[in-house]
């Protein structure tokens, strides 16, 4: 739906921040300092992924994050474990990667089969290692205001923002979502930045209505297009963390405006094209800049990934 106030602004299209182009920006800055850690201290970072079972989306993010490092002279391992392996066979493995001194950094990949306690094996992790940043010891530091390990996404999220200078001092913030990756350590670095936040959540009332408060709305739910024009407030910057499948071709019409019948070719050939938590074609209309799905913030977490690889890795 969208308003009267609105329908005026639907000749102009939002700008596209393009998270291509700065996480190759962050890239090629990560690969700098690992050729600097070599020459200067004959150090190669190492970042270690491990994997439990044979969750099919789970293997091509692990194989994702290696060919990243790949890209920029960071050593990877990558630790597949079968579904079988038990609570202590996994803290076993962690324990050795803890105290292996030719490995920095240590990232489970999740989801964890459903027996095995995600919490246990996330503090397992020693907090010097870990690039997530889903420590507790890190998150309480990043809630204090003092952060060490940022949790990627949302780490990636504020480079995208200062890098395409979108001004956060003041800013009326709001973050749709208060997952412990990506909506409260969102918040906590918006804040941090000195921007007036509001967190929502699914028991959050007139959401739209409080979104449409925002002039940076990041949204991160896991509901396809779920965000239309009446969240947006015109002429703001809308970042959009979701990854969702789309595989009906009406739909794919409905959903990308201009861009329909490119992602319907996508589908045709792939079987799906992805959309985020953010209706592409209304928020074109309405917001003054907004990322795309895909070629956004997925693209920035790998980046961030790396940079936090290095970071652990200067620091010994
Ligand atoms: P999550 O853990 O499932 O959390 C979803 C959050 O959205 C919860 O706080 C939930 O509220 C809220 N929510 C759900 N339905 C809602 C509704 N109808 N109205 C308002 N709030 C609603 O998800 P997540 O891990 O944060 O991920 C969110 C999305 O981002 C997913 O699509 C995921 O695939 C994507 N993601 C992308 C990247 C990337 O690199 N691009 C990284 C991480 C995640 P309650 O707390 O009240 O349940």
């Amino acid at each position: 739906m969208i308003s009267n106030e609105q329908k005026t602004s639907t000749m102009k299209r939002a700008t596209i921040l393009d998270g291509a182009r700065v996480a190759n920006d962050i890239k090629k800055e990560v690969a700098a300092a690992v050729t600097a850690l070599w020459d200067e201290q004959g150090l190669k970072p190492c970042l270690a992924a491990v994997r439990v079972g044979d969750d099919p989306a789970s293997e091509v993010y692990v194989r994702n994050k290696i060919k990243a490092c790949e890209e920029v002279g960071i050593y990877s391992e990558h630790h597949a474990l079968p579904a079988t392996t038990s609570q202590t066979e996994l803290l076993e493995l962690i324990a050795s990667l803890n105290a292996r001194p030719d490995v920095h950094g240590v990232l489970i990949q999740m989801p964890l089969p459903k027996r095995i306690d995600e919490s246990a094996v996330l503090e397992a992790v020693d907090p010097a290692k870990d690039v997530d940043g889903f420590h507790p010891l890190n998150v309480g530091k990043l809630a204090m205001g003092h952060p060490n390990f940022v949790p990627c996404t949302p780490a990636g999220i504020m480079e995208l923002l200062k890098r395409n200078h979108v001004e956060i001092r003041g800013a009326d913030a709001c973050v749709i979502g208060r997952s412990q990756i990506v909506g409260r350590p969102m918040a906590q670095l918006l804040i941090q930045n000195d921007a007036t936040v509001t967190v929502c959540h699914s028991r959050t009332r007139d959401l739209a209505a409080v979104a449409r408060r925002a002039d940076i709305l990041v949204v991160a739910i896991g509901r396809a297009a779920m965000v239309g024009a009446d969240y947006i407030k015109p002429g703001a910057t809308v970042i959009d963390v979701g990854m969702n499948r789309v595989t009906d071709e009406a739909t794919a019409r409905e959903l990308f405006g201009e861009d329909a019948e490119r992602r319907i070719t996508i589908i045709r050939k792939h079987g799906y094209t992805l959309v985020g938590d953010v209706h592409p074609a209304e928020a074109d209309r309405v917001a003054g800049q907004r990322t795309p799905v895909p070629g956004g913030v997925g693209l920035l977490t790998v980046a961030m990934l790396l940079a936090n690889t290095v970071k652990a890795a200067s620091r010994d």
